[in-house]
């Protein structure tokens, strides 16, 4: 494969795993990154690995896309474990999705019926049903929904251990430099960072929420991605407060980590390019968090801030060719980067290196808009 040689723009979580899976397969791959690997939504994300508790109504190729992801996952983790010592464990913890009131019941049950007739396991519960799975579940909790097959991840050490894999299979990195312009020739792109400029036959843009404001793009090839912000909070868990499972209602979603740490997310704000973390946004997954779990009362603040999702008018991925020869995107995961990470990297490495498209993909790929569509 060295005759084929590519640039990846952006080393999220998406573009590590692109640049470590084309590494593997003995291409030269460099990843450009504007700031540090791995520092935007990668950073930001639960680490949810959660198909079915994020599946809604007239999503299903999603959701078959999530499943395929998810049953990747351990295979993804064993050739990552091929090549570093440390990388991160699956938690088999199930999601919980709680609700507080009538309205909720109502809300959850219709979900329920959906999720119902889908190919995987979820079962409706009371309140006290729900305790018995998760102790520190809100006493006016009064229904939940089920879902045992959601997982979940410790993102950011997966995000390091591609990384890692990456430079041991010869990737070039170069972290702090942004891309400034793309040019495209005939098996000869030129890319331009404010330090260098990279040659290659192929480039793969994964530079996340920013996709549509790389500089240089011609506007036929630009990207209709947008940021949609997520604020999130992490609490220290105690010994007499360690969740066990994801929960979630129709307004909040905690879930624990391996380190002891629980995520609360998440809020979604159309805010453009801004990050900041608000007293509102706080105050919103506060005291929803609160209402699901009242334990977390007294649990120490140890982080909190804003993140970007990147995010398709479909709100689906877009994986895949573009109309530009050797230009691929694997962008707009939107809430779903870090399921999606596995499927992306197998079949869009397919796709590059040996032009076979699977079924699964083909709902996800970019020239479903139009405006990005080959010419016949
Ligand atoms: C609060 C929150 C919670 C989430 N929780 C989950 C979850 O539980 N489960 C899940 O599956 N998903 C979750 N997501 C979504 C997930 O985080 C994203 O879908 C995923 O991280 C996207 O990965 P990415 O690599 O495409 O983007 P990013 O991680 O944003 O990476 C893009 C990279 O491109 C770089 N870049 C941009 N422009 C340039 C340039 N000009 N030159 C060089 N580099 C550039 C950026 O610096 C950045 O590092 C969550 C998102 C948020 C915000």
């Amino acid at each position: 494969m060295k005759d084929r040689s590519f640039i990846v723009i952006g080393g999220g979580l998406i573009g590590m795993a692109m640049g470590w899976k084309l590494a593997r397969r003995g291409c030269e791959v460099t990843v450009i990154e504007r700031e540090k690997v791995g520092g935007s939504a990668s950073w930001a994300a639960a680490g949810m690995l959660a198909p079915y508790a994020e599946v809604s109504f007239e999503e299903e190729a999603l959701l078959e896309l999530g499943q395929a992801s998810l049953n990747l996952y351990p295979q993804f983790l064993e050739e990552l474990g091929e090549d570093v010592d440390s990388v991160p464990e699956i938690f088999y913890s199930g999601s919980l999705i709680a609700g507080m009131d009538r309205d909720d019941t109502e809300r959850i049950r219709r979900l329920f019926e959906f999720k119902e007739k889908l190919d995987f396991e979820a079962e409706m519960l009371t309140g006290s049903q729900a305790r018995e799975i998760e102790p520190l579940l809100s006493p006016r909790a009064v229904s939940a929904m089920w879902l045992p097959q959601d997982k979940h991840i410790d993102n950011r050490a997966l995000v390091l251990a591609l990384k890692d894999a990456f430079l041991k299979n010869g990737g070039n990195l170069l972290e702090s430099s942004e891309v400034t312009s793309i040019k495209f020739g005939e098996n000869d792109h030129r890319v331009k960072t404010d330090k260098d400029t990279c040659r290659a036959t192929d480039i793969v843009l994964a530079a996340g929420a920013w996709s549509n404001s790389i500089p240089g793009l011609p506007d036929e090839l630009r990207i209709p991605v947008r940021p949609v912000k997520g604020q999130i909070i992490t609490l220290k868990m105690t010994e007499e407060v360690e969740l066990q499972h994801m929960i979630r209602t129709p307004r909040v979603y905690l879930c624990p980590k391996e380190d002891g740490t629980l995520r609360i997310g998440a809020t979604s704000e159309e805010k453009g390019f801004n990050t900041d973390p608000t007293a509102g946004g706080m105050k919103d997954l506060l005291e929803n968090a609160w209402e699901a779990l009242p334990s977390i009362y007294d649990l120490p603040v140890t982080e909190f801030f804003g993140s970007l999702r990147p995010a398709s008018p479909d709100h689906y991925p877009m994986i895949g060719k573009t109309k530009q020869p050797g230009f691929y995107y694997a962008a707009g995961f939107y809430r779903h980067g870090i399921l999606l990470a596995p499927i992306t990297a197998y079949h869009l490495t397919d796709i590059i290196l040996d032009d076979e498209i699977s079924g699964l993909i083909k709902p996800f790929e970019p020239m479903r808009f139009s405006d990005l569509a080959q010419a016949e």
